[in-house]
C-alpha cells in the first residue's frame, strides 16, 4: 500500500522552507534563549473581549454544527465590509466562511483549477502557495517579482507564463516583502487576467495593515469581480491565528459550488467562533489599529537602526508585520546568513530563499516580540552583518 502522490509530493521533493524555524525550536526545547523573529504570530493574544464574545456564543449554546457557508449574520457582516472598502456590490451569496485563510487557499485553486493546469504565483511567496496547489493536482508556476523592481510584478512577465495557466495568485500586502501593490501593477495584472481568462486569487489576509499608500483589492477594477476570489482572515487583523476563521469573496454560483466542497471538506466553522468573529467586526477600527500598531511602531524603530549603517538594505516595508533585508553586501545567501546568526547570535530570521528564489540574499524579519528586544536584535543583526562585510 503506497501513499498517493499527492500527498507524498506535497513539498514537491524539495525542503518546505522551514528548516531554520525548526533547527531554533530544537535549541530552545534544549533550553538555549533564541530570539524569534521567524513566523507571523503576534506577541498579543486574541482581546479579551472577542474571548468574553466568543464564551458567551459558547455557554448560550451555540456549539453544535454551524451553517456551512458560514452564519447569515458574519456573511452579512463581511460582504458589508468588502462593500465599504472596495465599492463593489458584495452580498451575503458572494462571502463563505472558512477555517482561516490557508483552508481558502486550497478551496480557491481547487475551484480554478483542474489537474494538470498550470497555477500562476508570485515569487517571493508566502511559504505554502506552492505545496497547496500540488495539492489540488495543479502544476505551482512561480513568477519572479524582481527586487529592482521593488518585488511589484511586471505584467509581462506574467503574461510570458500565461499559456496553458487556469489562475494567478496575488498577496498583497505581501508576505513575506512587506511590499503592496501599487494601482499600476493591479492594473497591469488584471489584464493579463482579463487576456488570458485567468481567475485571479488574490490573498489579502494582511489588508488592515498598510503604512505606507493604499490596499487595493483587484475586485474592485473593471471586470474583475467575476474572476477574482478574494481570501480574508481574521488571523492577522484580530490576532485570532488559533481561531481559524477567515472567508472567501467571490461571484454567488462560485461561492455555491464552493460551498459543496466545504460540505465535504471541512463542514464549516464553529459557531461560536464565528460569533466571536462577528463581535470583533462589528467593534469598528479600533480593535485591528490595536493589532496592526506595534507592527508600525517596530517598522520605525527599524527605519531609524537602519539608517545607521551601510550593509543591510531595507526594502521599504508598507504593510504587513515583516522586513525584507537584503544582506547581499555580506556576500552570504540569505540561508547561510540566517543560520550563522542563530548560531553566533541565538537570533532566528527567515533566509529569504524560502520564501522563493527571487528573495535570495535577503533575509525576512518578523516584527513580533516587544519593541526593545527588537530593536536590540536588529541592532546586533546590523552589526553581525558590518563584521562579515568588512572581512
Ligand atoms: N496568506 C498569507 C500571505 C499568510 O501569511 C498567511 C499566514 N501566515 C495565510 C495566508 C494563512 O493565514 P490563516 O490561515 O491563519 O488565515
Amino acid at each position: 500500500m503506497e501513499l498517493s502522490h499527492r500527498l507524498t509530493n506535497l513539498n514537491g521533493g524539495g525542503s518546505d522552507g522551514w528548516a531554520l524555524f525548526i533547527r531554533a525550536r530544537e535549541m530552545i526545547a534544549q533550553g538555549i534563549p533564541v530570539t524569534e523573529l521567524t513566523i507571523g504570530e503576534h506577541d498579543i493574544g486574541t482581546h479579551r473581549v472577542i474571548l468574553e464574545a466568543m464564551n458567551r456564543s459558547a455557554t448560550g449554546g451555540h456549539t453544535g454544527y454551524a451553517t456551512i457557508p458560514g452564519t447569515d449574520g458574519l456573511r452579512d457582516c463581511v460582504a458589508a465590509r468588502v462593500q465599504t472598502r472596495t465599492g463593489q456590490a458584495t452580498s451575503r451569496d458572494n462571502v463563505m466562511i472558512t477555517p482561516g485563510g490557508q483552508s481558502a487557499l486550497f478551496a480557491t485553486h481547487l475551484a480554478a483549477c483542474n489537474p494538470g493546469d498550470k497555477a500562476l504565483f508570485i515569487d517571493p511567496y508566502y511559504a505554502t502557495y506552492p505545496g497547496t496547489i500540488r495539492g489540488v493536482g495543479a502544476v505551482p508556476t512561480p513568477i519572479k517579482a524582481l527586487a529592482d523592481n521593488g518585488f511589484q510584478p511586471r505584467a509581462q512577465d506574467i503574461a510570458a507564463q500565461a499559456n496553458g495557466a487556469a489562475s494567478l495568485l496575488i498577496n498583497t500586502p505581501n508576505n513575506p516583502t512587506g511590499v503592496v501593490y501599487g494601482r499600476e501593477t493591479l492594473e497591469g495584472i488584471a489584464q493579463v487576467c482579463r487576456d488570458h481568462d485567468l481567475w485571479l486569487i488574490s490573498d489579502e489576509v494582511y489588508d488592515t495593515q498598510v503604512w505606507d499608500g493604499t490596499h487595493i483589492s483587484p475586485r474592485a477594477l473593471p471586470d474583475m469581480q467575476q474572476r477574482t476570489l478574494v481570501i480574508g482572515s481574521m488571523s492577522k487583523s484580530h490576532a485570532m491565528t488559533g481561531s481559524r476563521v477567515g472567508w472567501i469573496i467571490g461571484p454567488a454560483p462560485v461561492i455555491a459550488d464552493l460551498i459543496n466542497l466545504a460540505t465535504h471538506t471541512t463542514y464549516g466553522v464553529a459557531g461560536f467562533v464565528q460569533d466571536a468573529a462577528l463581535f470583533a467586526l462589528n467593534q469598528g477600527d479600533w480593535l485591528e489599529q490595536e493589532v496592526a500598531a506595534p507592527f508600525k511602531r517596530r517598522r520605525a524603530i527599524a527605519q531609524t537602526i537602519l539608517a545607521r549603517q551601510n550593509t543591510v538594505g531595507l526594502v521599504s516595508p508598507q504593510g504587513a508585520m515583516y522586513l525584507m533585508l537584503d544582506i547581499s553586501a555580506t556576500g552570504l545567501s540569505g540561508e547561510e546568513f540566517a543560520n550563522r546568526l542563530l548560531d553566533t547570535h541565538h537570533i532566528a530570521v527567515m533566509p529569504g530563499e524560502s520564501f522563493g528564489r527571487a528573495a535570495a540574499g535577503h533575509i525576512r524579519v518578523a516584527m513580533t516580540i516587544e519593541d526593545a528586544a527588537f530593536g536590540a536584535a536588529l541592532t546586533t543583526l546590523c552589526q553581525f552583518s558590518g563584521q562579515i562585510s568588512e572581512r
